[in-house]
């Protein structure tokens, strides 16, 4: 995999909150992303809940480390 899990990790923390727009995230759950994601050319599927605005937030990472989903 090319982009590790701690890469992924530091990936999803660096994104914004889409509604508060707060880098605050309370939890981030990464997984790997599989044959049944909606995201094609994932590598990781991130759930993350935003310490602010309580927001649940879905985001995948693909094999570059770019940010190819964010809802
Ligand atoms: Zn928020």
């Amino acid at each position: 995999m090319a982009v590790s899990r701690e890469r992924a990790d530091r990936i999803a923390r660096a994104t914004a909150c889409p509604r508060c727009r707060e880098y605050t995230w309370k939890r981030v759950r990464l997984r790997d992303a599989g044959p049944g994601d909606r995201h094609v050319g994932a590598a990781w599927s991130v759930e993350l809940t935003c310490g602010v605005c309580d927001a649940h937030v879905q985001l995948a990472i693909d094999d570059d480390g770019d940010v190819v989903y964010l809802g």
